[in-house]
């Protein structure tokens, strides 16, 4: 049994974290089906029955507020596909507990839904972004249409929505013959490129294991990526420099800049460089369990008590005690790592 914090007590897990942000997975369900998440076929998707309301969405993060919740970002499978999301944003918004409420999207619906977001009061987007080539991008996303990832980036700014973040999985041989031309994005726009590690697993892994290759052959080490960058910033005058990230949510990356440019590059680095100790984030899964590591099997479900108007607190406190120091995926030991659309990456 663990003593229950005072009301105000920031949240805090056995390891000391201080747990300030949480994601919500609004949908296990995606529009696009990238190589490196979602199986062609799709998932067993939940019983809409099993997924969590708006209601009980509200009622999870209000019940968190008292406890030093402060950020949250609506995320999924592909959160603008979930019907009701603008009003969904308008009532988070309107708990009025928040410093910083954000989406992570593939950008497929920011066109029609920006505007809409942000006068619902939605702070800021991420928009997942693997290639500036628009068949390139249905390719990796294996989807029919090509799709401009530059229209949804656009929307995105023209309605507010910044510090937009751009997220790039970069995968070697499929998009890293692009990664100069992205980072070049940021030295007229105020755009912050990440540029994030694949973490190989799912169908892709599967198929480089058949095909007799090393999954692992396909990571770009964000040391290597970085120096191609450098070069890249030596090439055009702009010397690569380190930099602050955008103010405001800064979670695990590390941020560089072109001199003199509008926005930063960064790189996330599951792979080579764990950031565990800093981890300040528990995730709620799309049907309402609480998930502490990203690449761990722990979870405390939260929808039963839910339903049965039972209090949240004592599990609340039960998964916070159980948030695992650091995650085993540089032990090269995945077990437990779903695909990220089902537990909101
Ligand atoms: N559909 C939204 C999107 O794509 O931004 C939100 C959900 S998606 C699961 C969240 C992030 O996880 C995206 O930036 C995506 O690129 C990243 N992601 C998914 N699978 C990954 C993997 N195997 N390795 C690295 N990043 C991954
Ligand atoms: Fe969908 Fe996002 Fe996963 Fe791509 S990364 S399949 S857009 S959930």
């Amino acid at each position: 049994m663990i003593d229950a914090p005072a009301a105000e007590a920031e949240l805090r897990d056995a390891h000391g974290r201080r747990i300030e942000y949480l994601r919500v997975s609004v949908t296990d369900r995606c529009n696009f089906r990238c190589v490196y998440c979602m199986p062609l076929a799709g998932l067993p998707w939940l019983p809409r029955e099993h997924t969590l309301t708006d209601d009980e969405i509200v009622a999870v993060v209000r019940e968190l507020a008292p406890l030093g919740l402060r950020r949250v970002r609506l995320t999924g499978g592909e959160p603008t596909i979930r019907p009701g999301l603008v009003e969904l944003v308008a009532r988070l918004k309107a708990l009025g507990t928040l410093d910083d409420l954000s989406l992570s999207t593939n950008g497929t619906r920011l066109v029609a839904l920006a505007p809409a977001l942000r006068a619902a009061g939605l702070d800021r987007v991420n928009v997942s972004v693997d290639s500036l080539r628009p068949e390139r991008v249905a390719e990796l996303a294996r989807r029919r249409e090509p799709f401009d990832p530059l229209a949804a980036l656009d929307a995105a700014e023209r309605a507010g929505l910044g510090p937009v973040k751009v997220n790039v999985v970069v995968i070697r041989g499929r998009n890293d013959d692009e990664v100069e031309a992205l980072a070049a994005l940021t030295v007229e726009r105020p755009f912050h490129v990440r540029f994030i590690e694949l973490m190989p697993v799912g169908e892709l892994a599967d198929a480089e294991a058949a095909a007799g290759r090393d999954p692992l052959a396909l990571v770009l080490p964000s040391d290597e990526l970085l120096a191609r960058l450098a070069a890249h910033g030596r090439a055009i005058g702009r010397p690569l420099e380190r930099a602050e990230g955008p103010a405001r949510g800064n979670g695990p990356a590390a941020y560089h800049r072109f001199s003199n440019a509008a926005g930063t590059v960064g790189v996330i680095t599951p792979m080579t460089h764990t950031y565990c100790g800093s981890c300040n984030r528990v995730r709620l899964t799309a049907d309402g369990r609480l998930r502490t590591c990203l690449y761990g099997d722990h979870e405390v479900p939260l929808r039963d008590a839910l339903r049965a108007g039972a209090p949240l607190r004592p599990l609340l406190l039960e998964a916070l005690a159980g948030k695992p120091r650091e995650h085993a995926l540089l032990a090269r030991r995945t077990g437990g790592l779903r695909a990220l659309s089902e537990v909101g990456g």
